[in-house]
């Protein structure tokens, strides 16, 4: 327990940087907006933006000509080159790096196939990724990383089924240890949905829900706009939910789970037992667009059991919006009459309401995403507001 003026700079601190974090994620803003939003006085208000504009942070924008009042307006904008942070995406055949400024804008981009997929490899090209980086780019605030395995606490990483990894490290310790930077790190869904919560298809919302198709199927929620990361980073493992009890079992034993009728590699292979050959995800999402009934089949059951998977999830936390992404998208952009008959007949209620948008995200998008998990961390703990 602190002082009572330790308490005080520390609510001080909280209100200002609440401020900024309002600006950066709705900026350009009016002074009037801001204070409404966050329910404060425009004395306040000037008070605790008072430092932060002269620090830099924010800036003034040219007014939008006076208002009725007489007095022009000038918005409030944070000063997005005041930083730049790496964002990486590590899949398990490549690495995907991005770097962008603090309002989520990707300023460049990299790719790097992945040699060797243990732990202690990755480790160390990761590290040597982020020092070419820092060696020819803009100075580097903040790494992020995304991947695909169970996360805890922006560092733990327990399972990567992907490359293989099962046991448990601190991934974000071990990479700030060699690069000596801060490093957050995520389950790359929740890094996904935090890009696109701050700066992507999901701004403006406070409550989202983001649902993966591709390799796998994940989702992650955004709930009174916090990312939520639930116990032990567990939630929202929707990927063996049951959507079809007739469908077929996937290794673990459950009979029509999401991972065996909406995974790439599960699409592929139905698609190539009904095709006698090999079909690729690819070709057979091809073979479906030209009208081929066989995988037109495959794909419409696909789409339809991804309906009710978006109606459960939005059952569950009535989101404002939920995005439908990952590189499988193809497969719910072919069948989306089906995906949406589902959602509406399985949807408890309300379901003409509910607000679906079907989104491309290239893995850059994902690594926009540690990125923002890593603006997110400078945001709410190290940015200098006071
Ligand atoms: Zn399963």
């Amino acid at each position: 327990m602190g002082t009572g003026f330790e308490r005080n700079v520390a609510a001080a601190d909280a209100s200002a940087r609440s401020v900024a974090l309002a600006v950066l994620r709705s900026g350009p803003v009016s002074r009037a907006d801001l204070a409404r939003r966050l329910g404060l006085s425009t004395a306040s208000l000037t008070r605790l933006t008072r430092p932060m504009i002269s620090s830099g942070l924010l800036v003034e924008r040219q007014p939008e000509g006076g208002n009725r009042t007489g007095r022009p307006s000038t918005p409030l904008d944070i000063d997005a080159g005041q930083a730049h942070f790496l964002g990486i995406k590590i899949t398990w055949d490549v690495i995907y790096a991005v770097v962008c400024d603090l309002k989520g804008t990707v300023i460049s981009r990299t790719r790097a196939a992945v040699t060797d997929t243990s732990a202690e490899a990755v480790v160390k090209q990761t590290v040597a990724i982020i020092d070419d980086h820092r060696r020819r780019g803009p100075g580097v605030t903040g790494v992020g990383i995304g991947i695909g395995g169970t996360v805890e606490g922006h560092r733990w990483v327990r399972r990567v089924p992907a490359l293989g990894w099962t046991g448990e490290f601190d991934l974000a310790d071990r990479l700030s240890a060699s690069v000596g930077l801060p490093v957050s790190v995520d389950n790359d869904v929740r890094a996904l949905t935090q890009g696109k919560h701050w700066f992507g298809e999901g701004r403006e919302c406070s409550s989202l829900a983001v649902i993966t198709v591709g390799v796998g199927v994940g989702c992650a929620l955004v709930i009174d706009d916090q990312l939520y990361e639930g116990r032990r980073g567990l939630a929202a493992k929707v990927d063996h939910w049951a959507l079809d009890p007739e469908g077929p079992a996937c290794p673990r034993g459950h009979r029509g789970c999401a991972h065996q009728l909406l995974a790439s590699g599960q699409v592929s292979a139905r698609a190539s037992e009904g095709m006698g050959r090999p079909v690729s995800f690819e070709e057979c999402m091809r073979l479906a667009a030209d009208g081929e009934p066989v995988t037109s089949q495959i794909v419409q059951h696909a789409a339809a059991c991804l309906g009710l998977l978006v109606s459960r999830v939005a059952d569950m936390i009535a989101p404002e919006r939920v995005l439908v992404t990952g590189d499988g998208i193809e497969l719910a952009m072919l069948g989306e009459d089906r995906m949406r008959t589902a959602l509406v007949a399985n949807r408890s209620t309300l379901a003409d309401a509910d607000d679906v948008r079907l989104v491309r995200s290239d893995f850059y998008a994902w690594a926009q995403g540690a990125a923002a998990i890593a603006i997110r961390r400078h945001m709410l703990t190290e940015l200098p507001v006071t």
